[in-house]
């Protein structure tokens, strides 16, 4: 069984993911983590990039880059859920600061990111079985998903959120940086020529606004029984 979560930024679609895969013993691959690591190594060796908007006026090969980019998950032991490395390095932490947050969708609207990350993405979903979460799962990566859900929640719902899970990892931010990060992510993410984050048709609407994290889990749980009541499973 593949799921695919999509949905807006820091609506909790990691959250609901890793419940999910955890109770069905499913892989989690959390693939917004890879544009992540992507964009760090962008910083941090000084390849160029442009706004989204502008993407299609920049020329530049970024084959070489990309060939020299390796990304895996590997399972943490002590919690059980998988954690991106990149170039054989563990990235989790850097990969959630600000620089990356303020750059990554400029990043993940390059043509060739995101064809190689697609590509990837399905190679690790091999037989299937598993849930994955982004922007364009249910759209682009597996447009034949077993079940899609979009999530979505009110923008302060959001900014709260966001702003205490990186608080509490010792992430220095204020909800002001937060609130603009997720409103210009969401622009960028939504605006994009390829692949823009949208609901597909056949996606089931989760608004979490005002729903526990169990009660979303519920949410999806129940998706999953619907679906295999109609399919006589
Ligand atoms: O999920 P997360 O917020 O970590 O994703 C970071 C960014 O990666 C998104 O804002 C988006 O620009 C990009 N992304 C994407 N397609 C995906 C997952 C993430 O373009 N499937």
């Amino acid at each position: 069984m593949i799921i695919a979560i999509d949905g807006y930024s820091s609506c909790g679609k990691s959250t609901v993911a890793k419940a999910i895969a955890k109770r069905l013993k499913l892989s989690y691959i959390d693939s917004g983590a890879m544009y992540r690591a992507v964009t760090y190594y962008f910083l941090k060796h000084g390849v160029p990039f442009k706004q989204a908007s502008d993407q299609t006026a920049f020329a530049y090969d970024y084959k070489p880059v990309l060939n020299n980019i390796h990304i895996e998950f590997r399972i943490n032991d002590a919690s059980g859920i998988a954690e991106v490395y990149l170039n054989g390095a563990n990235v989790e932490k850097e990969i959630r600061n600000m620089e990356v947050s303020d750059n990554v969708s400029h990043v993940s609207a390059i043509h060739e990111v995101r064809q190689r990350m697609v590509w990837l993405q399905q190679q690790m979903a091999g037989k299937g079985n598993l849930v994955m979460d982004g922007r364009d799962i249910g759209t682009t990566v597996f447009p034949n998903a077993d079940l899609k859900i979009f999530m979505t929640a009110s923008p302060e719902v959001r900014t709260y959120r966001r702003y205490h899970e990186l608080i509490e990892k010792g992430i220095k931010v204020t909800p002001d940086e937060i609130r603009k990060n997720l409103e210009s992510r969401d622009y960028e993410d939504t605006h994009r020529e390829e692949s823009p984050l949208r609901k597909a048709d056949d996606a089931i609407l989760l608004d979490n606004t005002f729903m526990t994290r169990d009660e979303q889990v519920q949410f999806v749980l129940d998706a999953i029984s619907n679906l295999k009541k109609s399919l006589n499973v």
